[in-house]
């Protein structure tokens, strides 16, 4: 069955076909780590891990490849203002170079508890130096470049096809950019590949090249990489919708003129997390939310985010609340309890002999395959439950969808099963909390532990068992 995917470059939704057949190069923007990831970064991670599923599930062999930004991101647009890393290590008094290992680190734990599947080849920006400098001295060579007192550039205006991606009126651009601070940059979108480290200044993260002692443009990173691993075989590239205008038109405009060839066939990007009011939750905000300040800490298990970003189409913009996630809780935690039931119903000697429901799982396919379409997936998925099919065939479908969903079903404890009207009780329960009514929680916790069971609220759901 064939795979379509929303294409930025084309903007249409097109039917996906591999440079090579039955593999995959998917290349995705990793996050720039001097800060935590906050929770609309890891939605973008989400929609990235449904699609890479999703092409598993079809048949393809993914090649992922995801870069860490450790240098180089400055915190203004367009080049100018400070290194986010360097920023980032004043303000909690490490090195850099510390800053960057303690975020990665628990950014990687993010992506563990969100069950996102790791990237065959997780790749830094300043583990690959020597082959940026390699593409900007190909820049140069064919004069796409220019030197500044601050830079090497690239000039957009050697590039007609600056706009493909983007579709951005440049007119109105340089119009805009009259308020620009630098005046040696040429044309408004022009972009630093190589910054020169301020004289009399010994930054923490610097190399020497070719023009100077200093470190790598933002954008040069995620080129040198992609063509470092995936080579000639660059199929997908996503990351946020903020990416568009500038990160990946910028990878895109000196990709193609080094090369002389297209860059990725297809760019996908997905919507923003967005707070009340319509705000993009940014980190440059400071109050942004975290897996641990939105979720751990409110005893709200994180796969229950996992769960709710599937209730939006990745290219809607979702927002954010309280009422959603603990309802997108119950809504996991009923999934939960429902493979419970569904084990309990079925022998063990049956368990290994359900079978994989065929008209379930073209329905299924058809809409994970048209464009990541998960709400309309999850529907399937209680259809299926709702169906009179037997339960060892739905356990069996159940599992081979959770390939796709990857909520760890097939691990979901049976020795939490519970008698019915316990379960119902602790199904009550919940939705008492979902609406805040804690004097029901707290009368239907007494009646549960007079039955003998514990009650336990852990950042991974409600456990109900017999201690
Ligand atoms: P950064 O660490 O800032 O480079 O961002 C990492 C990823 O998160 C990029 O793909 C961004 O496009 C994406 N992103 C940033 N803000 C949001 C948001 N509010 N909602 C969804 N994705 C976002
Ligand atoms: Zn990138």
């Amino acid at each position: 069955m064939t795979v379509r995917l929303y294409n930025t470059l084309s903007r249409a939704k097109e039917t996906f076909q591999s440079i090579r057949p039955n593999e995959v190069g998917l290349y995705t923007c990793g996050p720039t780590v001097y800060n935590y990831a906050h929770i609309g970064n890891l939605r973008t991670y989400l929609f990235e891990d449904i699609l890479k599923r999703t092409l598993t599930y079809s048949g393809y062999a993914v090649k992922h490849v995801m870069n860490i930004t450790d240098v180089g991101h400055l915190t203004g647009d367009r080049d100018m203002g400070e290194d986010k890393l360097e920023k980032g290590a004043r303000r909690e008094g490490k090195s850099a170079w510390d800053i960057a290992a303690a975020y990665t680190q628990a950014f990687q734990k993010d992506l563990e508890r969100l069950n996102i599947l790791a990237p065959s080849i997780w790749c830094k920006a300043t583990d690959t130096i020597p082959e940026q400098i390699a593409l900007i001295q190909i820049l140069e060579e064919k004069g796409f470049t220019y030197r500044t007192g601050d830079g090497i550039y690239f000039d957009t205006a050697r590039f007609p096809k600056y706009t493909q991606l983007s579709h951005q009126n440049l007119d109105a651009l340089q119009e805009g950019a009259r308020v620009e601070k630098n005046p040696e940059k040429r044309n408004a979108t022009d972009f630093a590949l190589w910054k020169f480290s301020p004289a009399g200044v010994q930054r923490q993260m610097e190399w020497d090249s070719p023009w100077g002692v200093g470190f790598p443009g933002w954008h040069i990173e995620c080129s040198a990489m992609s063509m470092k691993y995936l080579g000639d075989q660059l199929d997908i590239h996503c990351g946020g919708t903020d990416h568009i205008d500038v990160h990946h038109t910028n990878e895109m405009a000196q990709s193609e003129a080094a090369t002389g060839k297209p860059f990725f066939n297809v760019w996908m990007h997905g919507a923003f997390l967005i707070i009340s009011g319509g705000k993009k939750m940014a980190k440059s905000d400071g109050n942004f939310l975290t897996l641990e300040n939105a979720f751990l800490k409110k005893d709200i298990d994180p796969l229950a985010y996992r769960y709710a970003t599937f209730l939006t189409h990745y290219r809607k913009p979702m927002e954010y609340s309280e009422d959603a996630m603990t309802a997108a809780q119950n809504g996991l935690q009923h999934l939960r309890n429902q493979v419970r039931t569904l084990k309990e119903d079925v022998a063990p000697a049956e368990r290994e002999t359900g079978a994989i429901n065929d008209r379930f799982r073209e329905k299924f396919r058809r809409e994970i395959n048209d464009d990541l379409n998960m709400p309309r997936a999850m529907a399937v998925v209680q259809e299926l439950l709702k169906s009179e099919l037997a339960a060892a065939d739905k356990l069996a479908t159940l599992y081979d969808f959770d390939r796709v969903m990857g909520f760890g079903l097939a691990q979901v404890d049976q020795e939490e099963s519970l008698p019915e009207d316990i379960r119902k009780m602790a199904d009550d329960r919940l939705k008492a909390r979902a609406a805040k009514n804690w004097a029901l929680s707290d009368e239907l916790r007494d009646a549960i532990q007079e039955r003998g069971y514990i009650v336990q609220d852990t950042s991974q759901g409600t456990k109900v068992f017999k201690p």
